[in-house]
């Protein structure tokens, strides 16, 4: 088993998980991604059908630090040999620094002269 360390996309905490040797992380992100499933940390996840894992911040494998939220570790999915890609789903990159670079809801301006 390996201890593998991921951070929470909310508050930078980080979790400790006792992983197979084997890596197929995909990423970490705050919410589910759409179409996986995920296992509790706590599960035997590596030998799980599932395609993730759901982490609660501040629990047992943050060592008690955290915000108590709960995030998810996604792994790499295959279907039908070819790997699913969340992009064009709901997936929402992973950040540790809080307030994003959105655009506003009036959309990106293009207001400089060209
Ligand atoms: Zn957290």
């Amino acid at each position: 088993m390996t201890a593998v360390r991921y951070y929470c996309p909310r508050c930078g905490a980080i979790a400790e998980l006792d992983r197979e040797g084997y890596l197929a992380d995909k990423c970490v992100t705050p919410v589910p991604l759409d179409g996986w499933e995920y296992a509790d940390a706590y599960d035997d996840f590596d030998d799980s059908a599932a395609d993730g894992v759901e982490i609660v911040c501040g629990a047992a494998e943050t060592e008690g630090e955290g915000c108590g939220e709960v995030y998810y570790l996604s792994f790499v999915k295959f279907e039908d040999g070819e790997e699913v890609d969340p992009k064009e789903r709901s997936f929402v990159p992973p950040s540790v620094d809080g307030p994003s670079i959105g655009e506003s809801e009036d959309g990106p301006r293009f207001d400089f002269d060209p």
